[in-house]
């Protein structure tokens, strides 16, 4: 740290993302991207932008990719804006909305970067406690009169909400802020981008890292009332208006057109997730019901900490929350099947020891 650093940024605890190995080709299991290419679509715009010219500025409305989404969504163009992952969305979402003595509340095992941003922007906010089976109990987010932010499915537990539920904390804070943080719905749980015209309260965040196989091109999105938009554009627009560049707008267009390719890749991991998951149980594990693109499974017998070790030693990167309600559980993306299978095998021969 020099002597410079503010003093806020001082006390801050960055966000700690999963690694990205440089010395190992690993089988890498640990950030939840997709284990398929970007259709053949995207290589293409990318490659017909690249000869347009960077030496240009993308368009700061980033009209053509808010087009497509509007038109993927059935929303209004007013209704979508882009931004440099859902993170930089979320981000954009806390600093526009989350304040002035209203309490923030989120699960306490969740997104971690929900701390992180309720930290740097010093708001009061409250962790509140998972079920023990680690559902969301929504009683305790209905009628609280506080900013709420809830990722569906909830990470890393995979454990989807139902839109009934989320329409009940929705309407019952009528004053106050819910975002649905939606990075993982494309693999089983369903969108409440449908409710963004009933609720003037509600933000849905989304991103291209995961279901889009796009993590590389750092492409988020959120849907919500033109009104809310506006505020969010506000902040973009006073901090980076061009934060999504030419080579990302053109990928992102090209991905919406190619949904199809998507949907079916979705469906693969949703399959190969389920498959996954029962051969886990059949060696000891307890699986969280997910409806994401990973599991979060813990062992019977085998610590956490010593699973995760191995698994790394062998050449096997998935990743593990320090947390203790969690430090047991290790959180595994599904990658291609002969990933899973070289896991499978990995797993039975450190368990068999
Ligand atoms: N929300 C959740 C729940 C996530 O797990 C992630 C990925 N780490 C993100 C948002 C951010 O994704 P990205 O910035 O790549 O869009």
């Amino acid at each position: 740290m020099s002597r410079f650093l503010r003093e806020e940024m001082q006390r801050a605890t960055p966000y700690l993302p999963g690694e990205q190995p440089r010395n190992k080709d690993y089988v890498k299991l640990n950030t939840n991207e997709s284990p398929f290419p970007p259709s053949p679509g995207v290589k293409r715009a990318v490659l017909s932008e690249y000869e347009k010219g960077l030496n240009l500025y993308p368009d700061p409305e980033c009209l053509e990719l808010r087009t497509a989404l509007a038109g993927e969504y059935g929303v209004d163009v007013e209704n979508v804006m882009v931004g440099n992952g859902s993170d930089e969305i979320l981000d954009f979402c806390f600093e526009a909305f989350f304040g002035g003595g209203i309490p923030l509340l989120f699960p306490n095992i969740t997104y971690g970067f929900y701390r992180v941003f309720a930290e740097r922007y010093r708001l009061s906010y409250r962790e509140i406690s998972l079920n023990r089976d680690f559902t969301i109990n929504i009683d305790d987010y209905i009628g609280k009169k506080a900013n709420i932010v809830l990722a569906n499915p909830n990470a890393p537990t995979g454990i989807a909400l139902t839109p009934d539920d989320i329409e009940k904390i929705v309407g019952s804070n009528p004053d106050n802020i819910v975002v649905i943080d939606e990075a993982y719905v494309d693999f089983g749980a369903k969108s409440v981008s449908n409710l963004i015209g009933k609720y003037d309260n509600l933000v849905v965040v989304m991103t291209f890292s995961k279901s889009r196989s796009l993590a590389g091109a750092r492409i988020g999105f959120a849907l919500a009332n033109a009104d809310l938009i506006n505020d969010l554009q506000t902040v973009r627009y006073s901090s980076n208006p061009y934060n999504v560049n030419r080579i990302s707008l053109a990928a992102g267009t090209a991905a919406v057109k190619d949904s199809e390719y998507y949907k079916n890749n979705c469906k693969t991991i949703a399959e190969n997730r389920d498959a996954f998951s029962k051969k886990l149980r059949r060696m000891g594990f307890t699986v969280l019901p997910s409806a994401a693109n990973f599991v979060f499974a813990k062992h019977c017998s085998v610590p956490g900490g010593e699973l995760y070790e191995k698994l790394k030693a062998a050449g096997i990167l998935v990743r593990r929350f320090s947390s203790p309600e969690v430090e047991d559980y290790l959180r595994i993306t599904i990658g291609t099947n002969a990933q899973l299978e070289v896991l499978l095998k990995k797993l039975s021969v450190i368990l068999g020891e």
